[in-house]
């Protein structure tokens, strides 16, 4: 794979130690982030297959899913459960059995935050278990087709027909479901040009896809449309949404609030006016690395390595 990979992208490959980072919060084991860079996605599936999914309720009828991938959610009732996101597609059972040990209730639909493989790989098999695919119109439109995630050395082929959402929307989607309103949003271009938030209005709970990494530096996909002024519009949006009580489900990391999401905007303004003004000053991208602008957020918000890749991807997007 990093045979096709052209010069340019290959200079991007340069934080190693950040995709390192990020893989981990995917749930990869360091064994597997050993071996060759080859295989993300598999490396990715077998974290599905070893990792059990947690839950959490949250609310009468809904509960946090966490495992390998990014977090679900689950809505139970009457009308049919939603699930949100499916994780891996190697965590299926997993994520069959968390949700049998809190409902009985009959399968609806599955809705995707976004086309990530870690949130829609699972599709196929919830489909199979009778869940509708919902998800924006770009979402189906990225996974119809073979796509390549550069910094990750990944190359995804088309998704099968099982797993293509099967109800799209251009901007917005409203639903009374299990007693409850629940709305899908679109967002500008932010983490990707395929992201929505879905918010259970009477339940007060927000699920947020991957706009929002509660206490760590997100990763923004810069190769379908992410960059960081639209993540911070939308997590600004989203935060508009939010009362003192709101439960704020993150992509990845832990339950949320208000206040972890104003933190949040506060460090990514700050990250994004720090190198804005170097690159303005006509500091290239390796020498922003270098200045290590980020140094005194470093110890809150890099989790689990370097920010290099983080700062790499707030340069080049700016
Ligand atoms: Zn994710
Ligand atoms: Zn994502």
């Amino acid at each position: 794979m990093t045979a096709g990979l052209n010069r340019r992208s290959f200079l991007h490959l340069g934080a190693t130690a950040g995709a390192a980072a990020l893989a981990e919060r995917w749930g990869l084991s360091q064994a597997a982030q050993a071996a060759a860079p080859t295989d993300r996605a598999g490396q990715m599936r077998a974290a599905g297959t070893s990792t059990p999914v947690k839950s959490t309720k949250l609310h009468a009828n809904i509960w946090l899913l966490q495992g390998a991938g990014g977090n679900m959610a689950v809505q139970t009732g009457k009308d049919g459960i939603i699930l949100i996101d499916s994780s891996f597609a190697t965590a299926v059972p997993h994520i069959k059995e968390a949700i049998a040990a809190v409902s009985s209730d009959a399968p609806h639909a599955l809705i995707n935050t976004h086309w990530h493989i870690d949130h829609v790989d699972g599709n196929e098999g919830m489909h199979a278990a009778g869940y509708k695919v919902i998800a924006h119109d770009k979402t189906k439109m990225r996974m119809s087709e073979p796509a390549e995630m550069k910094l990750f050395h990944m190359a995804i082929p088309a998704y099968p027909a099982g797993a293509i959402p099967s109800t799209t929307f251009p901007d917005s989607m409203k639903h009374d479901h299990n007693g409850d309103t629940v709305e899908l949003v679109h967002y500008d271009p932010a983490h990707t040009d395929t992201d929505i938030y879905i918010h259970f209005q009477n339940a007060d709970v927000l699920h947020l896809g991957d706009i929002f990494f509660n206490k760590s530096y997100p990763f923004i996909d810069e190769g379908s449309g992410g960059s960081i002024g639209g993540t911070i519009s939308a997590a600004q949006k989203s935060l508009a949404l939010a009362g003192d009580k709101t439960k704020i489900i993150p992509g990845h990391g832990p339950l949320g609030d208000k206040a972890d999401l104003k933190a949040y905007i506060d460090m990514l303004s700050t990250v994004h006016d720090k190198i804005a003004a170097l690159k303005k000053s006509g500091a290239s991208e390796q020498e922003v690395i270098a200045k290590k602008p980020t140094a005194d957020l470093d110890s809150a918000w890099a989790k689990s390595g370097s920010p290099d890749m983080f700062i790499g991807i707030v340069y080049r997007t700016i």
